[in-house]
């Protein structure tokens, strides 16, 4: 299988460019179509432990951790929400949300 790591960096970057890139206001069929992303992503990423742990993370039973695909803004915050749930179990830092459009999308002003 592909290095988990090398993966994972990859992967975020796909992942967070598509929020990057969704509506500023998602229509019913966009949020939809993400939706269905989404659950197929998290059943097929070919790292089996990580996608069962984003699996339940999502499905967490209080509901708290389900996309939120109504818009741009809300979406980036969920996937920097979701990254850091991942970066909290592997011990690393967590990122600062308020700069998840910086780092993806307008590019960083210094
Ligand atoms: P990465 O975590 O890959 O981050 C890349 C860049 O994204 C960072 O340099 C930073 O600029 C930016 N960034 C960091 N945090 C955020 C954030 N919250 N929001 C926006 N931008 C951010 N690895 C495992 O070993 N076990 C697992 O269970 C596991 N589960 C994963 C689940 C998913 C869905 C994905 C996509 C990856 C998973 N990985 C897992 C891989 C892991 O998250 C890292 O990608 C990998 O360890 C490489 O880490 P990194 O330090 O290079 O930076």
């Amino acid at each position: 299988p592909p290095d988990v790591e090398e993966l994972g960096r990859s992967t975020w970057t796909l992942l967070h460019s598509l929020t990057a890139t969704y509506p500023t206001r998602a229509s019913a069929e966009q949020q939809t179509e993400m939706r269905s992303f989404l659950g197929l992503f998290s059943k097929l990423y070919p790292c089996w432990v990580c996608a069962e742990d984003f699996r339940s993370w999502i499905a967490d039973p209080s509901g708290k951790n389900q996309p939120r695909l109504s818009s741009r803004a809300e979406f980036g915050q969920w996937m920097c929400e979701a990254h850091n749930a991942v970066n909290r179990k592997l011990g690393k830092k967590e990122f600062d949300c308020n700069f998840w459009e910086e780092r993806w999308r307008t590019g960083w002003k210094d």
